[in-house]
């Protein structure tokens, strides 16, 4: 069975990208996975915070293995955002395939000395468990925000990521090149979308030559998405979209059924709903012909 390793190698050797969705619940994981397996391409599943103490971080990592293991099918969990080694230990224990250790908001050099600590003591419970650290900074939460915050500080220099990843033996990096957590109102209308720096992009993966991430995918121009990719980027989360897919579908599912009382006749509109937009995005990390309209 393909690991994460090999799967993020195939990935940088095709020239694809790694589709990384967040899942609060059974609904959102049924999406991904169907999406995945209708596409037949690998798929990252991510919970952080909030959703990993929702959904019980043993339990979505025996949900995620029992679909790898009835399926044969290439699925993989990450603890993302993940913020104290406490709780990167837990995900590690309960087998996640990946820890994103996000320290970014200390000092640098606090940063670059809690994360190698947190590599070894991951590493010491799972040798092949990968683990991505993150510098510089791409707002806050995947939510609708009203206004952008100012991410041009806290870009990320090609000599800051190069010492970073020889300081830490991290796996993966994730910088921040323009992107940014949640969309803002006019994005979600569909009115405006993210760009990103591409040649930045391009200038730190040849510093550091190892897999990167972009955080912050939704809402993000579809060519500096394929753009971005052919710079080095190998994993694409998508997060604020799926809530929005999510919500619409939820809403849908009500105002058709409004008397409708059980839940797997409800939900599943939340599924479909949500599953199209992974299946448009996977379908664009993949370089797939898929049409794939701006949507939001
Ligand atoms: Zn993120």
């Amino acid at each position: 069975m393909l690991n994460l390793r090999d799967a993020l190698e195939q990935a940088q050797k095709k020239g694809v990208a790694i589709g990384h969705f967040n899942v609060a619940d059974l609904v959102m994981l049924k999406a991904v996975f169907a999406a995945a397996q209708e596409l037949k391409v690998p798929v990252l599943v991510g919970a952080s915070d909030g959703e990993r103490a929702f959904l019980g971080v043993r339990q979505i990592a025996a949900v995620v293995r029992s679909l790898r293991e009835e399926f044969e099918f290439p699925v993989f969990l990450n603890s993302d955002h993940t913020h104290s080694l406490a709780d990167a230990v837990q995900a590690a224990k309960a087998g996640f395939d990946s820890i994103v250790f996000d320290l970014s908001a200390l000092p640098f050099e606090q940063n670059i000395r809690q994360t190698k600590e947190a590599v070894a003591a991951l590493k010491s419970i799972n040798p092949a468990i990968l683990v991505e650290g993150e510098i510089g900074y791409i707002g806050t939460g995947s939510e609708i925000h009203d206004r952008a915050p100012d991410l041009t500080k806290g870009l990320t220099s090609p000599e800051q990521a190069k010492q970073f990843v020889e300081s830490t033996g991290i796996d993966i990096l994730a910088p921040a090149v323009g992107n940014m957590h949640g969309m803002l109102k006019s994005m979600v209308r569909g009115e405006t979308r993210k760009h990103l720096d591409i040649a930045r992009i391009s200038q730190i993966k040849s510093a550091v030559r190892i897999p990167l991430t972009l955080h912050g995918g939704s809402g993000t121009d579809d060519q500096d998405l394929r753009n971005a990719i052919a710079a080095g980027i190998n994993i694409i989360h998508i997060n604020t979209e799926l809530r929005v897919a999510w919500r619409r579908g939820m809403e849908e599912a009500l105002a058709r059924q409004p008397d409708e009382i059980v839940a797997y006749k409800v939900l599943p509109f939340a599924v479909d709903s949500v599953k199209q937009v992974v299946r448009e995005r996977l379908s664009l990390f993949n370089g797939m012909q898929e049409e794939s309209p701006q949507r939001h």
